[in-house]
Formats: C-alpha cells, structure tokens, sequence
C-alpha cells in the first residue's frame, strides 16, 4: 500500500475512485459511459442537483447562497471575484504566492490594498491586527497556504465583505458561511479530481458592479443556469459527489475536522520531538491541519535526500517540500487515513535511529 501525500492533485477516498469507475463503465444502469451521455440528460442533471445539494448540507448553507461548478481551477477565480464585485479598491492578506496571484489579478481591475504580509518571513506566520479600510469592496484572504503550511481557522468578522480561497481547507472543519460573500475552492486538492472548482456565493452580493461582464465571467450567468450554461466538467463533478457523499457517510465536517486534529497533532509532535527535523512554522495558532511542511535541523541539513530516498522506500509519496520552502511537506487531507500519519511518524523515527 501507497501513502499518498501529495500536495494536489491529491488522495481521494477508495469508495470515490470506485464508484466513478463504474460509472465510467455504465452510469446509472444506462448502458452508457458517464462522459459520453448529455449533459442535458436527466441522469446528469440529477448529479449536478445532487452535488449542489450536499455542499449546502454538508456546510450547512441556507438559500441566501448558490453553489456553483465552475471550471478554470482556482486560479480563474482570482480574477472572476475583482471581475464580479471590485468597483474601486479591494483589500487582500497575503500569506503565500496563491494570494500574491489573487492580488496580481485584482490590480487589472481597481485599487488594490494590502492589508498585511507575511512575506517577509517566507510566509510562515499569518499576520494578526490588520485594519481592512471601510471603503474597501471586500476583503480577500487565503485560508489555507498549502506551500508554506500556514492555515487560518476562525471565521473572523469584518467590517467589509469577506471572500475566501478555501482551495486546500475546504470541507475539512466546518463553517460559518453566513461570514463569508464568496467562498472557492479548486476541487483537487481536498474534495475531488482536477477540473472543476466549487464557488459558494451570496446571491444578493452580486450585480452590483458597474462595469460589463463578459457571459463566462459573470458569476451571474451560472447562478441563474445551475452551474449548466454551458457543459460542466461532468466526470470531475460526478468524482466530487462521490467524494462529499464519503464525507456525509462518515459523519460530514464535525466528524472529519476531529480525524484531522488528531492526524495534524500527531504529525507536529513528532517534528517538535525527532532531533533530526523542525517545524517551518513556529506558532502552533498558525500551522496548517492539511499540509504539514518541516525541514531537516540544520545540523543534519546534508540528509534530506536521504531522508525522501528512505521514505520513498517505505512506500511514502509526495512528500518533498514546494522548492520556495524546501524539506517536506506532508499533505493530510481528508481521505488520508490516519494509519498513513502513524507510518511515517514511525518511518522519521527509524530514520532518527539510523542517525
Ligand atoms: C492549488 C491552489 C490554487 C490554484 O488552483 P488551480 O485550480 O490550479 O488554479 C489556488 N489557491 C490555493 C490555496 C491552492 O492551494
């Protein structure tokens, strides 16, 4: 067995890979492959309905928000929200090289402010007491910085909008959503394959910038059609059902948020512990429960490509760090089982042995 710790696109639950096998094969009795049948048909849209319907549940959403399958990844996000509500300036927190895209974006499209950085800590610390100016149109933040293993947990109040790339949290603890006019999230990292990514957005919020949108862009178009103005990434859609349902199955985000307590400690403590390793983030407020980076102690700096060849060997994946940050970073997410954290705590302390 393989312990998957990439980054993204990442481990998803056996049952959701099953399942979109078979319907690869034959999708709801029809005889028909799932990617090769109407998007229009009564099978898919039930799917589609489906998948709106369990983010809501799951996430506890009222119908003030539509849930929305989207594609162009995260990354078409960070220009479709300036696109969508920035009339004169925006405030954005960057905490990492997502959120320093986000702010590039946003720049096309009015006056950008940033509130705090941590970039001058490499990004490992989130920045506490910034002041979001009260003419901002919203506020931008990245709740999890999957390169540099820093997560914000709270769903703070602000005085102005609050938008939020959840890509690499989202569904992994519950939320608030009522704090939130826009939540996204690429789904590859904690909740489905690559190609489609999951917007949840405040219905009243929208229209109100003056500037034309074009069709594609304007979230709009998708909230009026259900996210079928155009063919959805029906495999990608179908896989992250899959996904939620295990999630819903297995006692949804309460349930989840405490496996990844648990997993998150005991990782942590055993960097804190293991003379060969150090954490890159210090404040344990700030250290991510989904991608865990840590380092080689500078006195066993010369191991670390001893220490990937040792893991490798021990059927770990995915495990070297994002070359900004260097060492290691262990991605937990959700569908990682908890006896993949137990193996490689016990293959760092084999390797302290050897040392
Ligand atoms: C991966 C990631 C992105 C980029 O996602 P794409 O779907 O590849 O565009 C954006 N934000 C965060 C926090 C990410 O982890």
């Amino acid at each position: 067995m393989k312990h998957n710790f990439y980054a993204g696109p990442a481990i998803l639950p056996k049952e959701a890979i099953e399942k979109s096998i078979e319907a690869l094969r034959d999708f709801a009795g029809m005889g028909l492959s799932l990617i090769e049948i109407s998007h229009r048909s009564k099978e898919f849209e039930a799917v589609m309905t489906e998948a709106q319907q369990t983010v809501k549940e799951l996430l506890n959403i009222n119908d003030d928000y539509e849930v929305l399958f989207l594609q162009g990844g995260a990354s078409t996000q960070f220009l479709m929200v300036p696109y969508n509500f920035l009339e004169k300036k925006a405030a954005y927190l960057d905490t990492g090289a997502w959120a320093s895209k986000a702010i590039k974006e946003a720049k096309l499209f009015g006056d950008v402010e940033v509130v705090a950085s941590s970039k001058d800590k490499n990004y490992t610390y989130i920045p506490k007491n910034f002041e979001v100016p009260a003419d901002a149109d919203y506020l931008h933040i990245t709740t999890n910085n999957t390169i540099y293993g820093t997560e914000i947990r709270e769903d703070f109040d602000v005085n102005v909008p609050l938008v939020a790339d959840m890509s690499s949290d989202f569904m992994s603890r519950p939320v608030d959503v009522s704090k939130y006019t826009l939540i996204y999230a690429g789904a590859q990292k904690n909740v489905g394959p690559a190609g489609v990514t999951v917007v949840i957005v405040k219905k009243d919020a929208l229209g109100k910038v003056s500037r034309q949108i074009p069709t594609m862009m304007n979230y709009k178009t998708h909230v009026d059609k259900g996210s079928m103005f155009n063919t959805p990434p029906v495999f990608a859609v179908f896989a992250t059902l899959q996904t939620l349902k295990w999630l819903k199955n297995n006692g949804g985000v309460e349930a989840i948020e405490k496996v990844n307590i648990e997993k998150a400690n005991m990782l942590y403590d055993e960097i804190d512990r293991n003379k060969l390793f150090k954490p890159t983030v210090i404040n344990p407020e700030d250290r991510s429960r989904m991608n865990v980076t840590f380092v080689m102690n500078d006195e066993y700096a010369d191991l670390d490509k001893e220490f990937l060849d040792f893991a490798a060997k021990n059927d770990i994946v995915g495990i070297k760090g994002h070359r900004s940050v260097g060492g290691f970073r262990a991605s937990i997410y959700n569908a990682l089982p908890l006896e993949s954290v137990k193996h490689l705590v016990n293959v760092m302390k084999e390797f302290e042995k050897q040392h």
